[in-house]
């Protein structure tokens, strides 16, 4: 009997098929951005150096909001923001079940309630009927609902237009966290301009990575930007030793702001490219298997493709089967918030977050990059067809 791979069409490339190709991209832009670091640290202006400015105005002009503060990690972006906004114990906020645990971790640290929602099977993101039931519902209990936090979940936006008018209704406002949505847009209006605030992340892997840590807050408010930029710096006032507020030191470091200053001059393209492997992807797995789709008016900047697996598959045998031909997958998330040991003593929405749970069993991520050449994405479509079919 042949086996699985001489029945193969496509041919295994040479050495390890990447899940996020950093390598490539370094290929690519290397020099540019090595130049960029080494003038960064002959310039010694570590700390919100020339370089920190330059990118808060580049990503400015990229997406289009009007002020852009950067901080250290997208964790403290979400958490700095929630500190602007004076969060405290008592006040609850809504968070999707089924997301990264940042998400819901910087509520944690404010003392208040994170308050589960379940998500839209299609898109991945949080559900504005359930949302609206949980705000009815947490009102209803006597608790303080002030504020939701939307996730742009694999790079698809979450249903703004939606999510805001839910918030206007109930006088609360809207951070979008979008770590994984930067690039994104939805009807030509891009991901930045959405919500009260959004938070960024450029951790690595991240569509904008850095070369270590990094995030970013992004808002059209005048005085939100003054406050965030005094919050990340000690809660400083005129200068550094007046500190009008407590704060906390996130700062944006110099050598990172200069990497990304280059990584940001190709993005645009590098979102392009993600989108062509999207739609090859698609294209070719579709019949068999359930791929994303992008709601109309809707870009996504394709932090990563993630299929969702028919009802009652064996996941970790389809796991196990890719690797044994040397395709990398991944699972985002295995296991819904609400039922994370360290999260589950928080309330969710009465009837539940059954769609969390079942996507987190069924969800499995493929090679994502923009670097992907087409027969290396042949081959990956040719083992994920064959081990679906097992
Ligand atoms: C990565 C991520 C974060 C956190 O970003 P860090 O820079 O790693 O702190 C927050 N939210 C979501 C949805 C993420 O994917």
């Amino acid at each position: 009997m042949a086996n699985a791979s001489t029945a193969r069409k496509t041919e295994r490339p040479q050495g390890d098929i990447q899940f996020v190709d950093l390598a490539a991209q370094r290929a690519r832009i290397g020099k540019a951005m090595d130049d960029a670091v080494l003038h960064a640290i002959h310039d010694g202006k570590y700390i919100l150096g020339p370089q920190v400015t330059q990118i808060e105005k580049d990503l400015s002009a990229f997406c289009g909001a009007k002020h852009v503060i950067t901080c250290a990690n997208g964790t403290e972006s979400l958490g700095l923001f929630l500190m602007a906004k004076g969060v405290r114990p008592g006040d609850t906020i809504f968070v999707p079940a089924f997301t990264f645990v940042a998400t819901a971790e910087v509520v944690a640290w404010l003392g208040a309630t994170a308050y589960f929602v379940d998500i839209d099977p299609d898109t991945f993101n949080i559900c504005p009927n359930s949302l609206a039931a949980a705000i009815e519902e947490a009102k209803t209990k006597g608790m303080k609902p002030c504020g939701i936090i939307a996730v742009d979940l694999f790079g698809l936006p979450a249903d703004y237009p939606a999510i805001e008018k839910i918030a206007k209704d109930h006088g609360m406002w809207v951070m979008s966290d979008a770590a994984q949505g930067f690039g994104g847009s939805i009807n030509g209006k891009k991901i930045g301009t959405f919500g009260d605030v959004t938070s960024t992340s450029f951790f690595p892997a991240k569509p904008l990575g850095c070369y270590g840590d990094g995030g970013a807050l992004m808002t059209d408010d005048d005085a939100m930007a003054d406050l965030l930029r005094s919050l990340r710096f000690h809660g400083k006032g005129e200068d550094k030793y007046d500190n009008v507020r407590i704060g906390m030191n996130s700062r944006l470091d110099t050598v990172q702001a200069a990497i990304l200053i280059e990584k940001l001059k190709i993005f645009g393209e590098e979102l392009d490219e993600r989108q062509k492997v999207a739609d090859r992807y698609t294209a070719a797995l579709s019949d068999i298997v359930k791929t994303p789709k992008l709601p109309s008016g809707y870009t996504s900047a394709w932090a990563q493709y993630t299929l969702t697996l028919p009802e009652g598959a064996n996941r970790d045998a389809i796991i196990a089967a890719c690797k044994a031909e040397g395709v990398p997958t991944m699972v985002y998330y295995p296991i819904p918030l609400s039922k994370q040991k360290g999260y589950a003593h928080y309330p969710s929405v009465s009837t539940g977050v059954p769609v969390s749970e079942d996507l987190a069993q069924r969800v499995l991520s493929l090679p994502m990059h923009p670097y992907l050449d087409n027969a290396t994405q042949d081959y990956i479509i040719d083992v994920v067809r064959s081990a679906l079919q097992k």
